[in-house]
């Protein structure tokens, strides 16, 4: 009898799944690469996330970074807040952790195809929208212009540096990377996202937004948005709420009824408009 009959896999058993490249982005963020032990390919969508357990520690939401077109291995980026990322980021290659997942529901790519894509991240808002890039990019036939708009506090927070280098250098998307704090020497844009927007030549009709960062980037993007005619359906977001099961069964993330880790992490704004707790 082969294992997985005598112990079915069930929505709380963790996959095991190796540390095969680990590298750090900034002071508090790092990058890991994994892959199943068994050899498995994880099968995600963009936006989706997996249960990372570590043993005798806990178990953590985190967004897959990568795109589902390297069946190999996949990615999470790691920011250390507490008990189980700061665990995290003492592992090194070779170590092996638990995964549940993929989880939750992810960016509907499909429907977005034939229009323009404005893509807004703030701080770690690029971890989930990192793969949803590299799917339009590497697709790049299916959508019409792409503008994609980054902010973090201070350019010594930028993620993923090669591949804002890579994004930057392309002729078919423009790429805008914005700091709040400037450090000497910056040449760069300084000032908040939405700083963008008054120049944003766009049609709101033809243009789907997809926004992840804090909540008062939320608060600031969706007035911009709105202020340049985006209907409610045509913006698409992730939410980040504490999660403990992950699967919809606790009850723990629900935002006025509607389970983040089930129905989303990401909805479009129509959806979670009128859910009270939602937008801070
Ligand atoms: C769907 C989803 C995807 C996520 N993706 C990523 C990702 O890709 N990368 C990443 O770095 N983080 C991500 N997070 C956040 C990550 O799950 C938390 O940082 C992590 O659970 C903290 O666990 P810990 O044991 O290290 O911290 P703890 O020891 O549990 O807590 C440390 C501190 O952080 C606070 N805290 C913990 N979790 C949260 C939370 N979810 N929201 C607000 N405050 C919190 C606690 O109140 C405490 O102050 C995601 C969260 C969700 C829900």
């Amino acid at each position: 009898m082969r294992p997985e009959q005598l112990h079915p896999q069930s929505i709380y058993t963790p996959k095991p799944a190796c540390i095969v490249k680990t590298q750090a982005l900034t002071a508090n963020e790092r990058l890991f690469r994994l892959q199943f032990v068994d050899g498995s390919p994880l099968g995600h969508q963009p936006g989706q996330f997996v249960e990372v357990s570590v043993l005798g520690v806990g178990e953590a939401p985190l967004t897959i970074t990568s795109s589902p077109r390297q069946p190999d291995y996949f990615e999470l980026c790691v920011r250390r807040v507490g008990n189980v990322t700061n665990a995290l980021h003492e592992l090194s290659e070779g170590a092996v952790l638990g995964i549940r997942g993929p989880l939750g529901r992810g960016f509907p790519l499909a429907e977005f195809q034939r229009q323009n894509l404005l893509i807004i991240a703030g701080g770690i808002g690029i971890i989930p929208l990192r793969p949803v890039i590299e799917h339009v990019l590497s697709e790049r036939d299916k959508f019409k212009d792409i503008t994609i708009l980054y902010g973090v506090k201070h350019p010594d927070e930028r993620l993923f540096r090669d591949d804002i280098a890579c994004w930057e250098g392309r002729e078919d998307v423009d790429f805008r990377l914005t700091v709040d704090r400037p450090m000497e020497g910056w040449a760069g844009h300084v000032g908040v996202v939405t700083t963008f927007f008054p120049k944003l030549n766009i049609d709101p009709l033809n243009t789907v937004a997809i926004i992840v960062g804090p909540p008062i980037m939320y608060k600031f993007v969706l007035l911009g948005l709105s202020h340049k005619g985006f209907a409610d359906q045509k913006v698409f977001m992730s939410f980040e709420r504490r999660m403990k099961c992950g699967v919809g069964k606790c009850g723990h993330c629900q935002i006025n009824g509607v389970l983040t880790c089930r129905q989303g992490p990401t909805f479009s704004y129509a959806e979670i408009k009128d859910l009270r707790e939602a937008i801070g």
